[in-house]
């Protein structure tokens, strides 16, 4: 899909990923949203969510961005639930700034499962 429909910020990794400049595993597409799989998974299970369009953080979103946002979250169910996850359970987080673990700054969240908690 061509990536000129897209607010890309130049340099930014997931901006390169959703304009398929940088190769990624996608787990899941639509107008809003594409999802991929972490390149370093932390469980058997895990997929990084993110709006086509580029958003910092949750820190910087804005109402502009409320529904590529919502989609993420809808992404990450429909993802669960492909991958036999929907009932067991899945977790979704999204890490915010330096100090909130945030690595990558175009905004993500993360689908783990299949790893219970300690
Ligand atoms: P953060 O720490 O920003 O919340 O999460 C960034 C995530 O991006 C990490 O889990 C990391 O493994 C993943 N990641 C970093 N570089 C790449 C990459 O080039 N491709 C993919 N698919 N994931 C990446
Ligand atoms: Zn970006």
């Amino acid at each position: 899909m061509a990536n000129r429909y897209y607010t890309q910020v130049t340099g930014c990794l997931f901006c390169r990923i959703v304009a398929r400049e940088t190769p990624a595993d996608v787990e899941y597409e639509d107008d809003l949203v594409l999802a991929f799989k972490d390149i370093y998974p932390k469980a058997p299970i895990h997929v990084l969510i993110v709006p086509k369009h580029h958003v910092t953080s949750i820190q910087t979103m804005t109402a502009a961005d409320v529904e590529a946002i919502g989609r993420c979250l809808l992404a990450a169910r429909t993802i669960a639930e492909r991958v036999g996850y929907g009932e067991r359970g899945y977790r979704v987080s999204v890490n915010c700034g330096e100090e909130g673990g945030q690595v990558v700054p175009h905004v993500h969240f993360h689908l783990l499962a299949g790893r219970r908690r300690a």
